[in-house]
């Protein structure tokens, strides 16, 4: 492979990426001479929590891939680690469970990762902080004051329009989830929804939805970057802070504001149960033959035709597995209203449902899952078929 990476060393190539490594550079420059100096020696912490740098070159070349630049950024991957902690984060919390937090900081083998997002500069973080009522108002405004336009607006949970906001009211003097938020983002350099809940309002906005919880985008009528996922995989953030580090931007978006490098690609397409699918091989039920073979989990309810994240390819706790991998199919927390479009959860997908109108998607994503599901559902009927044939044939052969 070339330093380019599989995309050959024809001219315009070498100098697209040229010019990018340019523009990173300039870049790094600026961020190393404006951005605070970090509290946390990156090398150190890696050490104490027992990575090599053998560890962290392993992790470079991953991200770089998953970044999908070709390798000659790799050097510049390892730099924007090594500055990580020094964007300035302002966290929010709205309505949600804390469990995309929570899975960042948990991890009971930490990679890479988790280290960057444990060193990350957390200016104000409600679940973390110390601080609590006036001090915890006084850190924001703080924060605010000292980082206008540099900081990285974090925003976990929806926020809830009914009762003009009333539903979510946040410290000592009282203010809406809305008013915080609209405070907060008009000063951010980027605001980035972490989860399904600030990105499309997930189960705080599923039917009868009686808050009436949106998204934050939807809320407020902003651009956001939207990490979806119940929970989102902590690389899928970190990969976005580390494309802003490196290029002074945030990377290209699709139609519902997930980067297109982590989101880009359906689950099915990249499924290690997908040759299964592909030779009609089905779990019927929880616990059958098939089941123990480790054959296709559509039947019995999998949602990765209908999702699109790189749940495969990047897997969860250090790659170590992901949810078709441990047995359970896709749920498609990753799309917009999954708990409505893609229930029941354990069955397959009522294609009336989710071909029927659903606003959010684009028209594109409509008419790409609109015949993903025609062929989804033709394909199992036609493997059902197959299956009752051939049963019928054993059966008669022991007649
Ligand atoms: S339906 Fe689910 S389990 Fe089957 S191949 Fe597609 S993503 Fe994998």
């Amino acid at each position: 492979m070339s330093k380019y990476g599989g995309h050959g060393d024809n001219a315009n190539v070498r100098k697209h990426y040229r010019q990018l490594m340019e523009k990173c550079k300039v870049h790094m420059d600026q961020v190393e001479k404006e951005l605070p100096e970090s509290m946390v020696d990156f090398k150190e912490a890696l050490a104490e929590r027992g990575l090599s740098r053998r560890d962290f070159i392993k992790w470079t070349s991953a991200m770089t891939a998953a970044l999908m630049l070709p390798p000659m950024f790799k050097p510049m991957v390892a730099r924007a680690a090594e500055n990580f902690s020094r964007v300035p984060v302002v966290w929010l919390h709205f309505a949600e469970c804390t469990g995309c937090s929570e899975a960042f900081l948990r991890s009971s083998y930490p990679n890479v990762d988790d280290i960057l997002l444990d060193t990350i500069s957390l200016e104000y973080h409600e679940t973390l902080m110390a601080a609590a009522g006036y001090q915890a108002e006084q850190n924001l405004e703080k924060a605010l004051h000292d980082f206008p336009g540099k900081f990285i607006c974090v925003i976990e949970g929806a926020l809830p329009r009914g009762w003009n906001g009333k539903y979510l009211t946040l410290g000592p003097k009282g203010k809406t989830g809305i008013e915080v938020a609209k405070e907060v983002t008009s000063k951010a350099a980027a605001t980035v929804c972490i989860g399904s809940c600030s990105a499309f309002g997930n189960v705080q906005a599923a039917n009868p939805n009686p808050t009436d919880s949106v998204g934050i985008s939807a809320a407020l009528g902003i651009s956001t970057v939207n990490i979806a996922g119940c929970p989102p995989n902590p690389t899928n953030f970190v990969g976005t802070i580390l494309h802003y580090l490196m290029f002074g931007g945030l990377p290209a978006l699709d139609s519902l504001g997930r980067p297109v490098w982590a989101y880009g690609k359906r689950i099915h397409d990249y499924c290690e149960r997908r040759p299964h699918y592909d030779a009609g091989e089905f779990v019927d039920e929880w616990g059958d033959g098939g089941a123990k073979k480790g054959w296709c989990l559509y039947k019995v309810g999998c949602k990765g035709p209908y999702t699109f994240a790189n749940c495969s390819r990047v897997r969860f706790n250090d790659a170590i597995s992901w949810p078709i991998m441990a047995g359970h199919g896709c749920i498609g927390c990753t799309e917009p209203a999954f708990w409505d479009t893609m229930a029941p959860l354990e069955k397959p997908i009522d294609e009336k449902t989710i071909g029927g109108g659903e606003k959010t998607v684009d028209k594109i994503g409509m008419v790409l899952l609109g015949a993903t599901v025609v062929g989804v559902a033709a394909h199992a009927g036609l493997t059902a078929l197959k299956h009752k044939g051939k049963d019928d044939k054993d059966e008669s052969a022991h007649k």
